[in-house]
């Protein structure tokens, strides 16, 4: 029997084909009537994040998932190693497994602590699956985060083919099917490639399909035909067809990226519709904490070249002290915030007059300052002098009354003073 941590899917019906009314609306299921996709974040999340690989197993075996499930999405089974997906060795009808954990649109670089999947355990399984090849109907597999960035680690490094990891080995086997089952030709389908500029967050993830309608793009066609149309969204890391995601490039860094779920910060500027990414969001002023994109950011901020302190210009027309200028002067190349200027002034490095006029107001408020501390200090030591003064006129008001004269005092400190 299938032990479940949670009541609200306990209940075996939840599973079962639907028997219910047609004008009864039935609860939310993890599967179609028909089995054909097995989804798991159709459940709560919290419920999801419990199942565990005995769970698993027992769902997978009480609705044979061998001969009847398609598409397997294990939303959220984060507490899983992947032994309870062993029910679908050998499945000739299994056509697009979701392994790395997370719901549309998410970022599998969020489930933080890094979830178990194993790939000593699930590669066996996915195994037994491609080796079937004139069977095998396996044509998307969506692997763990922390695999595929292992893996590109490794394949950085430059190391050798003999230690070449099992979940490479597992890739190249996997692409090497794809390949055998001819068109859409000219790709190879799995992204090994080791990208020296910008993200690798493709690294392991298939190309040649989109992630929500499996139609699969051809490499070969003509830019603008429609088979050849289709983005990878680099918070999600899934492809998708135009069809299925609207995509747009970051105002900053242009990677793509799914409109409206996975993009949805917009450039500060009142007349720009660019987006801007999650990642790029933290350049911001570092006063007023806007982001623009890329070419508003050149209009409307500077950086300085010293310590990389960004204003915008609003911000520093209204705090000038603290603020991010271009010198103006003829020959000075300088953007630079006032304390940089002084420090470069107090090397001796600067010799442009206006820089210097810039970074004095600086000096004075250094001075204002130290000179504060400086009153504050000394009002403070007065403070500590009349406590004391008045501790010791209370300590002789006392002993009086207790009729011990000061010279007692005297004797009597000796002879604490005065080892035995
Ligand atoms: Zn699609
Ligand atoms: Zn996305
Ligand atoms: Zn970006
Ligand atoms: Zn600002
Ligand atoms: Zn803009
Ligand atoms: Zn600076
Ligand atoms: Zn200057």
């Amino acid at each position: 029997m299938m032990m479940l941590p949670s009541p609200s899917i306990s209940s075996r019906a939840r599973y079962s084909r639907s028997r219910s009314n047609k004008n009864q609306k039935s609860p939310p299921s993890i599967a179609g009537t028909d089995w054909a996709t097995l989804d798991f974040g159709l459940i709560e999340k919290d419920l999801a994040a419990k199942l565990s690989d005995n769970d698993i197993r027992d769902v997978l075996l009480h609705i044979n998932a061998a001969n009847k499930v398609k598409r397997l999405w294990l939303t959220n089974c984060t507490n899983i190693r992947g032994i309870g997906l062993r029910p679908l060795s050998g499945s000739t009808l299994i056509e697009k497994i979701d392994l790395s954990l997370v719901g549309k649109h998410c970022n599998p670089s969020n489930i933080m602590p890094e979830p178990p999947i194993s790939c000593d355990i699930v590669l066996p399984i996915l195994d037994s699956i491609i080796s079937n090849e004139t069977l095998c109907r396996l044509k998307y597999l969506n692997f763990p985060k922390g695999w595929r960035m292992r893996a590109y680690n490794t394949a950085k490094s430059g190391s050798s083919t003999e230690t070449q990891s099992i979940f490479q080995a597992f890739l190249a086997r996997y692409d090497q099917m794809l390949q055998n089952r001819g068109p859409p030709k000219n790709h190879s389908g799995i992204d090994l490639e080791i990208g020296i500029f910008g993200r690798h967050n493709s690294y392991g993830t298939q190309y040649n399909i989109c992630h929500q309608c499996t139609k699969l793009f051809r490499h070969d066609c003509s830019v603008g035909d429609d088979n050849a149309e289709h983005y990878f969204c680099s918070a999600c890391e899934r492809e998708y067809c135009g069809n299925c995601v609207t995509t747009t490039g970051c105002g900053i860094c242009s990677y793509g990226f799914c409109v409206g779920t996975c993009i949805t910060h917009s450039c500060a500027s009142p007349n720009c519709d660019e987006k801007v990414c999650d990642e790029c969001k933290q350049y911001w002023c570092d006063k007023c904490y806007r982001t623009w994109c890329d070419e508003c950011c050149s209009r409307n901020c500077l950086d300085c070249e010293w310590c990389t302190k960004r204003y915008c210009h609003e911000c520093s027309e209204n705090d000038e002290m603290n603020g991010v200028l271009r010198c103006d002067e003829y020959d000075c190349v300088n953007i630079a915030c006032s304390s940089c200027l002084l420090k470069r002034l107090q090397e001796g490095e600067l010799d442009c007059m206006k820089c210097i006029r810039k970074a004095t107001p600086l000096i004075k408020q250094l001075k204002d300052e130290n000179k504060e501390l400086k009153d504050e200090n000394e009002a403070l030591c007065q403070r500590n002098q009349n406590l004391e003064e008045s501790k010791q006129s209370l300590e002789m008001l006392m002993y009086n009354r207790m009729g011990i004269t000061s010279r007692d005092i005297g004797c009597r400190y000796r002879t604490l003073q005065e080892p035995n």
